[in-house]
């Protein structure tokens, strides 16, 4: 067994922290203060590869696999999780639905300008009647001669504002429930269209999170992506993937905080010594640390079974052969849930320390702890709740 990463992983490592700190860390807390999406940075992205990190060069990606991928979210949410979530919504859900369930016209038409960066991508499956219970879809889509025709509204969409290209959720049959939902892409100015209300977030305030409507939309029947009815079941396969970078969203931000606190601690000085060398600020200092370094192994071995999959052919059902028992896709599901569940409490468990060894000034906009403390709460809400986790892992353990 070897936990190292390749030569290329460190030096991309050190890459995207080079990127993370000269790019977006001086812009932080302006974009967060005036919750501004960083159109500036997309573009810088994509220059990078980081909008098309998961997917074949044939489509305009960056070739690289899951672990590289959990390397590069970290590392941007550990300078700013808004970053990191406009990535991953960006890669893992709207772009990666489309990699693995569309057809080569649309791998051709969509995943080439989005894996390049020319294009940005939303994923739209929560409804406000249908979170944790997103099988409780109500937009619908009726089929009309060679058009589907989409009404309804999506709530809490990643990039919705912004994205050129959605892929959403929409009930086609409602008789047959989980399988009566399919998946539709809708290109930005299709009419009956439109990103509706911008909320208003504790944290990630700088990545736009909003409504997207559906009034009359005909999109042509080309645009139906995957088969009739399986967009649901299909969704569910996409989040396994994008459970991974919400663990590396998480584990970047505890990373962040981790790292600030022991900066402070280090200089700040009471009782006439830094608070380093009181004993209650270093074993905060080491359970942080020990708590964040098997977040990532949870997150890592994630990943490094997701591209395992991949390598011996699992692509096309997303991660699932046509027998889970005999290849790696009930671990991927667990072991994804797994680590997105225990990375997400400990960016929370970590944030919240860090504020503690900061004191007062952790309270403060003066000291990043203040914004690690607010961004990180999401961890344990999007792609899943920690207790939906909970329900998917026990699901897995006793086989149900
Ligand atoms: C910043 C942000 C970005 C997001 N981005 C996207 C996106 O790009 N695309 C998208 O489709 N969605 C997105 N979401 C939505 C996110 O996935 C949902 O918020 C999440 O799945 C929870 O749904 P809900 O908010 O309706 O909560 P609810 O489902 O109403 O849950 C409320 C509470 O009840 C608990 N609960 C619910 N059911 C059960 C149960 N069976 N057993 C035990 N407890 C239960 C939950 O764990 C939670 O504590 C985003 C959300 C946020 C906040």
């Amino acid at each position: 067994m070897d936990f190292s990463l390749s030569d290329e992983q460190q030096q991309l490592r050190r890459t995207v922290r080079e990127f993370a700190e000269g790019e977006i860390a001086p812009h932080v807390m302006e974009w967060d203060e005036a919750s501004r999406f960083p159109s500036e940075i997309i573009p810088k992205l994509a220059e990078m590869g980081f909008l098309g990190v998961i997917f074949p060069e044939k489509y305009g990606g960056a070739g690289m696999g899951y672990v590289e991928y959990a390397i590069i979210i970290e590392e941007l949410s550990r300078v700013d999780g808004s970053v990191g979530i406009i990535v991953a919504a960006h890669n893992s859900l709207c772009t990666n639905h489309i990699y693995k369930f569309g057809t080569e016209a649309q791998k051709q038409k969509y995943v080439a300008p989005l894996a390049q960066g020319k294009k940005l991508g939303c994923w739209s499956l929560t409804e406000p009647e249908a979170g944790s219970d997103a099988g409780g879809t109500r937009t619908v889509a009726s089929k009309h001669n060679s058009s589907w025709v989409l009404n309804g509204a999506k709530t809490f969409t990643t990039n919705g504002h912004h994205a050129d290209v959605c892929v959403a959720m929409a009930v086609t049959d409602a008789a047959k429930k989980h399988h009566g939902i399919s998946a539709f892409i809708i290109e930005k100015g299709t009419p009956g269209f439109r990103p509706g209300k911008k909320e208003n977030k504790l944290g990630l305030r700088a990545s736009d999170t909003s409504e997207v409507v559906f009034t009359d939309c005909r999109v042509p029947a080309e645009n139906l992506l995957g088969r009739e009815g399986e967009g649901f079941v299909n969704s569910l396969q996409i989040l396994d993937g994008g459970r991974i970078s919400i663990a590396s969203l998480g584990l970047g931000m505890a990373q962040g905080a981790y790292e600030c606190s022991v900066r402070y601690a280090k200089q700040r000085k009471q009782f006439g010594k830094p608070i380093s060398d009181f004993q209650a600020i270093q074993f905060k200092l080491a359970d942080m640390a020990t708590q964040i370094d098997a977040a990532r192994l949870l997150t890592y071995r994630a990943a490094w079974l997701a591209d395992r999959a991949i390598a011996s052919g699992d692509r096309v059902s997303g991660f699932a052969a046509a027998n889970p028992e005999s290849s790696d896709a009930a671990r991927i599901t667990r072991e994804s849930s797994m680590a997105k569940l225990y990375a997400g409490e400990v960016a929370v468990r970590v944030a919240n320390e860090a504020v503690q060894i900061h004191g007062g000034y952790g309270f403060t906009k003066d000291y990043p702890a203040e914004k690690f403390y607010r961004d990180v709460k999401l961890c344990t809400i999007g792609e899943g709740t920690s207790e939906i986790q909970r329900l998917v892992i026990a699901r897995q353990l006793l086989g149900k």
